[in-house]
């Protein structure tokens, strides 16, 4: 749209990546408060409202319930985090938070009958994957090349081009390459004999899907003893997704499951909450991305920063687009 002429290669099909592996959440990141991350938080929320504008045929409004837990996360610093969460973004369309009485809200139903108050808040979800086609979709509708199947072999430095060699024998050259390989970021980057001094934290995350535990079309902020929080989502009409977990993932991207300790990990999480009590039998699909992650020194996976880097390099020439 900026008058560039772009051409974008995936290995193997749109959206085969972390991308068809998320939550499927259009939010922005009520947890990621307690890490001080305001402006990413910000960045986020604003980016909320604007992508349901553009897209409300894939993205939707969701309420979310988060019960208070007497032992964890006192409710004045729940009520002060949704506090910040509804007015930092710039809120205009999505209702604000409200509290609920679990004893009479029908959300209480079918938790454990010890809840008896909880917070409703506000996000967005998305098909993930859906998400990601229509941007190629518009990217092509707005010229783009799109060639699926097709790998970034090497690239390197012809004057001053890059000299792209694909898997399917193509050579393009181009004045400007973007590397947004995800999980394999570094991989790509090797690829363009590029040094570099930064590194990744490749962190996992697992959801299951199980045979619907409620039959209200809200979802659970759910928090763990651990202090980790994980969600119980309403997925396509049968059933409940519920996740994720952080693990750092140090095996083969070409394999990214669920273990059985996180499915067993989820379900204890869920059993915490829900009268209805889950066992690995009960899962009927599980799957599991890898979150390319800045390492960022963090102890722990759930706590490295989910912000993000742009490195420019190619010193102070400009590309012209
Ligand atoms: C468990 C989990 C839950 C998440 N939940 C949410 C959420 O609710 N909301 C949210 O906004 N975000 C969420 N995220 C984060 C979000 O999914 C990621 O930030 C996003 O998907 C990253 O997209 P990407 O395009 O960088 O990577 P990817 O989707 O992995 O895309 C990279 C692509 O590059 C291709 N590729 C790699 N190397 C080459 C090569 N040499 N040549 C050609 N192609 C190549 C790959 O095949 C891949 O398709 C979650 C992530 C995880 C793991």
């Amino acid at each position: 749209m900026r008058g560039a002429k772009v051409v974008l290669v995936e290995r193997g099909d749109l959206a085969q990546g972390t991308s068809s592996a998320s939550t499927k959440l259009i939010h922005g990141g009520l947890r990621y408060l307690e890490h001080y991350e305001f402006a990413l938080v910000r960045e986020a929320l604003s980016e909320r409202e604007r992508l349901w504008a553009v897209a409300p045929h894939i993205i939707w409004p969701l309420r979310f319930v988060l019960p208070y837990r007497p032992g964890l996360r006192p409710r004045w610093l729940l009520r002060m985090g949704l506090f910040l969460y509804d007015h930092l973004g710039g809120r205009k369309h999505l209702p604000p938070t409200r509290t609920l009485n679990l004893r009479k809200d029908a959300a209480g139903r079918p938790l454990q009958p010890q809840f008896r108050f909880a917070f409703e808040y506000s996000d967005c979800w998305v098909d993930d994957a859906r998400l990601v086609v229509l941007n190629a979709r518009d990217a092509a509708d707005h010229g783009a090349e799109i060639h699926t199947r097709s790998e970034l072999i090497q690239l390197a430095r012809l004057d001053d081009l890059w000299r792209a060699t694909l898997s399917d024998g193509r050579i393009l050259l181009a004045r400007a390459a973007i590397n947004a390989a995800g999980p394999r970021v570094l991989e790509a980057l090797g690829r363009a004999h590029v040094a570099t001094s930064q590194s990744m934290r490749l962190v996992r995350g697992s959801h299951i899907v199980v045979r619907r535990l409620y039959d209200h079309d809200r979802a659970y902020f759910f928090q763990l003893p651990d202090k980790r929080i994980f969600f119980a989502i309403p997925y396509e009409d049968d059933f409940t997704l519920v996740g994720t977990t952080d693990a750092d993932h140090h095996g083969s991207l070409d394999d990214v499951h669920a273990t059985p300790e996180e499915i067993a990990y989820l379900c204890e999480g869920a059993n915490g909450y829900f009268r209805t009590k889950l066992t690995p039998a009960d899962v009927v699909w599980s799957y599991a991305g890898v979150r390319p992650l800045i390492d960022d020194g963090s102890g722990k996976p759930e706590a490295a920063t989910r912000g993000y880097t742009l490195r420019v390099d190619g010193g102070a020439r400009k590309p012209r687009c």
